[in-house]
């Protein structure tokens, strides 16, 4: 921006000054958030490609601010990951899906598993399972009542403690899938060496299947093979229109999720897609 002149060197500074402000404002209202009801969790269906069932659901999170409205996950997980906050997040996180996990049962509805996503900043942390293990056991919840997601990214640092961690979730009974699979810069070769079960392709692949770029299909039919080869389940997001949804199935996915189903919606409505499955 320097070289552009006096001008707009001082806008430069100015926005830069105005970032770092808003930073630290946004900051203040997270660690106020987080001591109130502001953070709630909504759920993203997932059905069966074979029989359209639902499978589970994907927690995500958001922050009702009272002046700014909902601000989305991808304005504050990074915010909270350099500030130090993710930690103290990912704790109300985890409690709040625990807790409805038992609601729902306490009021008769079987929940199916819910998918919880892990801060990449974290997974490599060596207390994260016995975190984890404390909210089950305070809400009474087995562990494959969850499963949980970690991006691609996570693995290329501190691959050791990584593989460390998933080990444990592995021994606890945890499913682990890996999200947002194609988008990283790592290669192929770690998959296998991740003790995870599940591959979640990224939907930016999922977005361009048509009939206009058959090269996509064979990409994605690549890394279902592969994934299977690897015994793992593959989930296919991002699913938005009846096109998508047939090569997905076509292409031999296990499990799909996509605005075409549903969008993230709050606990109270994605419970009405569980009334069909009461106890007894
Ligand atoms: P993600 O884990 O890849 O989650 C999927 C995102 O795609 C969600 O956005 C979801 O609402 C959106 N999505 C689902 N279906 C479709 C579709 O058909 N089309 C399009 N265009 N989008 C779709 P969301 O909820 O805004 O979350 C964004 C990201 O923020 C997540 O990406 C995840 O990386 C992060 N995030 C969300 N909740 C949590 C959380 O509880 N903990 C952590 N650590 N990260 C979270
Ligand atoms: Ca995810
Ligand atoms: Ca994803
Ligand atoms: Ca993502």
């Amino acid at each position: 921006a320097k070289t552009h002149g006096k001008n707009s060197y001082v806008g430069y500074r100015a926005e830069m000054a105005c970032q770092a402000r808003d930073e630290f404002h946004l900051r203040r209202e997270l660690g106020k958030a987080l001591e109130t009801e502001a953070i709630t969790v909504y759920y993203q269906p997932k059905y069966r490609t074979s029989d359209g069932t639902l499978s589970g659901a994907e927690a995500l999170v958001r922050w009702h601010h009272p002046q700014l409205g909902l601000i989305t996950p991808d304005r504050f997980i990074p915010l909270a990951e350099r500030s130090g906050q993710i930690d103290q997040l990912e704790r109300v996180i985890l409690d709040n899906v625990c807790r409805q996990i038992r609601d729902w049962r306490a009021s008769g509805l079987t929940a199916p598993r819910i998918s919880v996503n892990l801060s990449a900043a974290r997974v490599s942390d060596p207390q994260l399972p016995d975190m984890v293990q404390r909210h089950l056991d305070r809400h009474g919840i087995e562990p494959q009542a969850l499963l949980l997601e970690i991006t691609e990214s996570v693995s290329i640092k501190g691959m050791q403690e990584t593989i460390g961690t998933l080990e444990r979730f592995a021994r606890m009974g945890i499913d682990v899938a890996l999200d947002d699979f194609g988008t990283g810069h790592s290669s192929l070769s770690y998959l296998e060496q991740l003790p995870i079960q599940q591959l979640k392709i990224d939907r930016s692949f999922i977005r361009d299947l048509g009939p206009a770029m058959p090269q996509q299909a064979a990409i994605v039919s690549s890394i279902v093979t592969l994934a299977h080869n690897l015994g793992l389940d593959v989930v296919a997001e991002g699913v938005e229109t009846e096109e998508q949804l047939h090569y997905v199935v076509e292409l031999g996915c296990d499990e799909m999720q996509g605005y075409l189903f549903s969008r993230a919606v709050p606990a109270d409505r994605f419970e009405r897609l569980l009334g069909g499955m009461r106890y007894g």
